[in-house]
Order: structure tokens, then C-alpha cells, then sequence
């Protein structure tokens, strides 16, 4: 897997540098995500990658109890989510801390920091979300 190649390498290499770059139409000023390079709307080509609060909002949510591929170094159970970036409408998977086991509220207000999972040797910068 390599993740430093694609449209979303920005976004991969800011997390790997502490950050989160999310991408913005330069022509209309549209959020898009996935990264792509044109914008759907306008068909602008200047995308810019433009840092991002890890702050947002549980959009929705799952918790595995049984383990599957790529999920080696995780403990289960683990949550699963889909946060909803504050301000740009932007929706990211990542994971929630979990300790307790409380079930996530929808709309419930999350702030990342930046973690890592560990996949077939390779850490991956992941967001780990947590509540308030
Ligand atoms: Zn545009």
C-alpha cells in the first residue's frame, strides 16, 4: 500500500507532519473529498490543501468485535467512525477511543489528535477521535 501517490497525498503527508490539509477548490471554493484533482463544480485544477481543526462530529459510528484483515494491532472491541469536519462538511473514517464502551451519540462533538495504525509492518497515521 502506498498512500504518498495518490490525489490524497497531501492529506496523508500532513497527517504524517502533525496536520490536517483538507482540499479546497481554488476556482470555487468547494470542499472535496475524496481529493481529486479537478473540481466537480467548476473544473478548476487549483486545489488547495488547506489545514483543518481536528474538531467535528460523529456522523456515524460501529464496533467490531471480531477481527479482520488489517486490523492486527488494534484491541478489540474497537469503534469505528465517520466524523464530519467542523466547517467544511468534510466526512473522514478514523477511530474513537473507546475505554469504556459507552455507545457514540450521532452528532455527539469529537477532537482528534493523530495516532497510527500499524498494518503489515507499516504504521499508517490514523485521526483517533474522542469525545467532548
Ligand atoms: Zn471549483
Amino acid at each position: 500500500m502506498n498512500i504518498n501517490d495518490g490525489a490524497d497525498a497531501p492529506y496523508w503527508n500532513g497527517l504524517a507532519d502533525g496536520v490536517l490539509l483538507l482540499p479546497r477548490c481554488g476556482g470555487c471554493g468547494e470542499w472535496l473529498w475524496p481529493a481529486l484533482s479537478r473540481c466537480g463544480t467548476c473544473g478548476s485544477e487549483e486545489i488547495q490543501w488547506t489545514e483543518r481543526a481536528m474538531a467535528g462530529t460523529i456522523f456515524s459510528w460501529t464496533r467490531t468485535w471480531h477481527r479482520f484483515g488489517f486490523t492486527e494491532s488494534l484491541d478489540l472491541p474497537f469503534v469505528s467512525i465517520v466524523a464530519t469536519v467542523d466547517d467544511c462538511g468534510i466526512r473522514l473514517l478514523g477511530r474513537l477511543d473507546d475505554p469504556d464502551q459507552i455507545d457514540p451519540l450521532i452528532g455527539e462533538a469529537i477532537t482528534g489528535r493523530i495516532g497510527a495504525t500499524r498494518v503489515e509492518g507499516r504504521d499508517i497515521p490514523t485521526i483517533i477521535w474522542s469525545r467532548g
